[in-house]
């Protein structure tokens, strides 16, 4: 239950005007930030925690997840008993949570029980905007089956794998048809596969995904929902087709080049690198599961990645943040902040995993900043995130407090 907290003596961080502000004095009350001031708050607020000499900052946005990818071999998951796999998500949304992530756009897979089941308290985890399954075509990049594998689609709208992070569907009436499906069981956007993939088995990265005219019935549907569409892309060629076809965000994006990004920028297009999920299949891929095919695939897009949001940056395209890790290797989400900090300035990091990506998900007035009237996801964390993003790695050691619409979730300094 919300109770009403106050805050005192916090070095505010606002990731908008990238800075701290010393000595404020936050209250929360039924969860939403109600009052920010640089003089004493008087309340009877139930509790009141000194935060001297630490920051408070907004909780963490991933625009980027899978809850349900529990291992790293996506076609082997496919086939796991969906007791099983949901079992199994419910860790990795808790670990998402204790690292500061207060909410997740997840990319494929999970649905609206998932929602339901955070929303009720059932599972501990980050506020849900959930896909559905996406959408690939036949041997695309949510194809898992084997090349020898002739049979149907092993997933119908009917029956639901759990560990199926996409369906296969093809054609311009039954792709705007699984659209409808996915957005009347909750969907709160819609993820379509545009360009081949690595965790996929016969599907080469330079691949298209989608005709054109398949592609904009699906963004047709979204926007007749209010929604939109992201697309996961990765060659230039890809993204330009996905973004002309009204797609709204550029998932990993790795080679994009600078004409694509500045098309990017015109059409208001986001981009959602997923670094960290190129180091984690090239450092623990093979000794997780990850099959010998796609192991292959891993060093066709991973060097491109730093490079990419240099690309992005220098057109103006904004980048929220992602992470996109399967199996074992999600634990190592905060890494994602350590690599663009290599290219990009730790502020520049923050704002993407805060300001970004709640203007990705539509939710500017409520979420990425610490304002009066926004919902109260808050960390306290030991350092200076703007100077240095190493206090923001890890499993939330140095998070000592993580709040999500106004309930205290993790706790150590009590
Ligand atoms: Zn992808
Ligand atoms: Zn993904």
């Amino acid at each position: 239950m919300s109770t009403a907290v106050l805050f005192k003596n916090a070095r505010l961080l606002d990731p908008l005007l990238g800075e701290l502000q010393e000595d404020r004095d936050i209250l929360v009350e039924q969860g939403l930030v109600k009052e920010i001031s640089d003089r004493p708050i008087s309340t009877s607020a139930a509790r009141v925690i000194d935060v001297k000499g630490k920051t408070v900052m907004p909780g963490l946005i991933d625009l980027h997840v899978h809850v349900v990818a529990v291992e790293l071999n996506l076609a082997r998951q496919v086939h796991m008993p969906n007791v099983l796999v949901t079992l199994r998500s419910v860790p990795i949304l808790r670990g998402m949570l204790r690292r500061g992530f207060t909410t997740v756009r997840d990319a494929g897979g999970a649905g609206f029980a998932f929602k339901q089941a955070v929303e009720s308290g059932l599972a501990q985890g980050p506020r849900l905007f959930v896909s559905g399954r996406a959408l690939s075509q036949t041997g695309g990049h949510g194809d898992m089956r084997a090349r020898s594998d002739h049979m149907g689609d092993p997933t119908c709208a009917c029956c639901v794998r759990v560990g199926a992070l996409a369906r296969v569907v093809d054609g311009v009436d039954a792709v705007r048809k699984a659209a409808r499906e996915e957005l009347q069981m909750g969907a709160d956007q819609i993820k379509i596969m545009a360009s081949g993939g690595v965790a996929s088995p016969t599907d080469p990265v330079g691949a298209f995904g989608y005709c054109e005219d398949e592609i904009r019935a699906i963004v047709d549907e979204a926007r007749a929902r209010g929604t939109y569409v992201l697309a996961h892309a990765y060659t230039a060629a890809a993204i330009a087709r996905a973004v002309r076809c009204g797609v709204r965000t550029i998932e990993h994006g790795n080679l994009v080049d600078a004409p694509t990004a500045t098309l990017m920028a015109q059409a208001g297009a986001f981009a959602v690198p997923t670094l960290v999920t190129y180091d984690a299949l090239a450092s623990e891929g093979e000794s997780y599961g990850l099959p010998q095919e796609s192991v292959a695939k891993v060093a066709d897009v991973r060097e491109a990645g730093l490079r990419s949001l240099e690309i992005f940056k220098a057109a103006g395209v904004k980048m929220g943040f992602g992470s996109d890790l399967l199996g074992e290797s999600q634990r190592l989400q905060s890494n994602e902040f350590r690599l663009r900090a290599e290219v990009l300035s730790a502020a520049e990091a923050v704002a993407s995993a805060t300001v970004v990506g709640a203007e990705v998900l539509g939710m500017s007035d409520r979420l990425g900043r610490l304002v009066p009237g926004a919902l109260a996801d808050l960390l306290v964390v030991d350092g200076n995130p703007l100077a240095d993003v190493s206090c923001l790695l890890g499993q939330g050691e140095r998070i000592p407090l993580v709040m999500k619409e106004g309930v205290i979730q993790f706790d150590e300094l009590q």
